[in-house]
């Protein structure tokens, strides 16, 4: 068979209405998501969400107990049909992936190419270990390689068969920060060069971020909110999804006649939203200001983070220190103080009982 031709037409990925319960655990919950031909979708979510089950739905290793499973509008799962994992030509990066101990690195990386000649397949091989980094080992064990090694091979495996359809469940987890990086990097390029539609788990949302062209943000079972980067994090649809995607600082106050009203001052929501309410905001919208009209706050600690200093701030009313960041040279020092402002335009208003994401 020849799979790159394959690779070349993307696949579609549709979820409809998809529940999978263990026993009294709904572990997804009626979640409906639709991936395009050739997009890469981070799934966003604490520990225990239904990360996990949900790819292994995609996959075929979970069966749904209602809702409907199709890649390129035919039925995987569902009532009509139930395509076995095999048949359905998609690829699994899995958290706790397992090389082959008795076969060679270029064996592991080659196995999925058993359909190819053997030649082939293992010059492909040898191609995938070169771009991870790897290719010297190509005719070592797995026992030799360190924990990251294994990992890169574990990549490099389930990529050169190239499938239509990727789901990654954490595969950069554990990779020090730099070979993490520059193992995204490589993993982005090939999943754009071969078109693959893929499924990226992640509980970092830096890291769905950098590599989602969408992200789906989950929480008990349910996709709590799905859309790009800006979208998200510009227009997040309750506390949980802002605080998943960013620290974000959190002021209860009280909203009437489309005004909230608290220890900042007021502000105008433009929500539903009124009676006890929290206004929240990024710490890098928060402004230093001499006008009269600043709030004042007093310096409880600075930490520099090189080109950025983080700002403790104590403001009358306010149990908690509110977070400030700010690039520009930061003079103020612990227990003085500073007038602060906060755009209107960058306050979210939500209503005050909400969930914390949990990790
Ligand atoms: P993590 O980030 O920790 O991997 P996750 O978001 O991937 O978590 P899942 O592994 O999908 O979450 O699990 C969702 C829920 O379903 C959890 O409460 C888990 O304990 C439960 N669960 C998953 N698989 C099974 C199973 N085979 N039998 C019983 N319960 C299960």
């Amino acid at each position: 068979t020849n799979r790159r031709a394959t690779a070349s037409f993307p696949a579609s990925v549709k979820l409809e209405n998809v529940w999978r319960r263990f026993g009294d655990l709904v572990a997804v919950r009626d979640v409906s998501l639709d991936v395009a031909p050739g997009e890469i979708l981070c799934l966003l979510g604490p520990s225990g969400c239904g990360k996990t089950t949900l790819l292994r739905l995609v996959c075929g290793l979970e069966t749904p107990d209602e809702g409907r499973i199709l890649i390129d509008e035919r039925e995987m799962s569902g009532p009509a049909a139930n395509v076995p994992p095999e048949a359905r030509g998609v690829g699994l990066m899995f958290q706790d992936f397992a090389l082959f101990p008795h076969m060679t690195i270029l064996e592991n990386v080659a196995f999925g190419l058993q359909a190819m000649e053997r030649n082939t397949a293992l010059a492909e091989g040898r191609r995938a270990l070169e771009r991870m980094g790897l290719g010297a080992y190509a005719d070592a064990y797995p026992h030799v390689l360190s924990g990251g090694q294994q990992q890169r091979v574990a990549l490099a495996r389930a990529i050169v068969p190239r499938p239509r359809v990727m789901m990654m469940d954490e595969p950069f987890s554990g990779l020090d920060p730099r070979l993490r990086a520059s193992m995204r990097e490589e993993t982005l390029a090939i999943l754009r060069e071969t078109h693959t539609t893929c499924i990226i788990v992640t509980h970092e949302a830096e890291e769905a971020m950098l590599l989602g062209d969408r992200i789906a943000v989950m929480r008990g079972g349910e996709i709590v909110q799905a859309g790009t980067t800006q979208e998200i994090f510009d227009h997040p649809a309750d506390l949980f999804v802002a605080e998943m995607m960013s620290e974000i600082n959190v002021v209860p106050c009280k909203v009437s006649g489309g005004v909230a009203r608290g220890p900042l001052g007021s502000y105008p929501s433009r929500t539903e939203v009124s009676g006890d309410a929290l206004m929240c905001f990024r710490p890098r919208v928060v402004r230093f200001s001499h006008e009269a009209t600043a709030i004042p706050a007093q310096v409880c600690g600075t930490r520099s983070l090189g080109d950025e200093t983080v700002v403790e701030l104590g403001v009358e009313g306010i149990d908690t220190p509110l977070l400030a960041r700010t690039s520009a040279p930061f003079e103020a020092e612990p227990g003085g103080w500073v007038g602060i402002e906060v755009p209107s335009e960058k306050v979210h208003i939500f209503p005050a009982n909400h969930q914390v994401p949990a990790s």
